[in-house]
């Protein structure tokens, strides 16, 4: 699929719409997601301009996709979850549910999360 820009992350990542911001750094920027699926539920946005998680690893830098990751797992220190743990989850097309065509991974964490995946 190709990269478009209207979509609410890339509006995210310009500053034209606000977020709680968690985390940024150079590869990817954190935030809260707006409908919670747990008692804690954050999103990874990537800074690449990627429609998702197959789009990324194929068409990023060995770089870029190391500091995605890499950044994935600073906010899952902040959010102090290295002893209770977390979920991860990036939906990829249209059988995931994927909605935002640009890469992000959900973490979720914060209770005892449904094992029926
Ligand atoms: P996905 O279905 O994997 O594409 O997930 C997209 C997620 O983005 C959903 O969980 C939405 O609740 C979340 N979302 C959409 N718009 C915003 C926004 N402006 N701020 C925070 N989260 C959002």
């Amino acid at each position: 699929m190709e990269y478009n820009a209207d979509n609410v992350f890339a509006k995210i990542l310009r500053a034209e719409i606000p977020t709680d911001k968690i985390y940024e750094d150079d590869y990817a920027l954190a935030f809260y997601d707006i409908h919670p699926k747990a008692k804690i539920h954050v999103l990874v946005i990537s800074k690449s301009m990627v429609t998702d998680f197959t789009d990324f690893m194929e068409h990023s830098s060995d770089e870029e996709a190391a500091g995605y990751m890499r950044a994935i797992v600073k906010v899952t220190h902040l959010l102090n979850l290295d002893k209770d743990g977390y979920r991860l989850v990036f939906n990829t097309g249209p059988d995931s549910g994927q909605e935002v065509p640009h890469l992000h991974a959900h973490i979720l964490a914060g209770e005892k999360l449904k094992t029926d995946l």
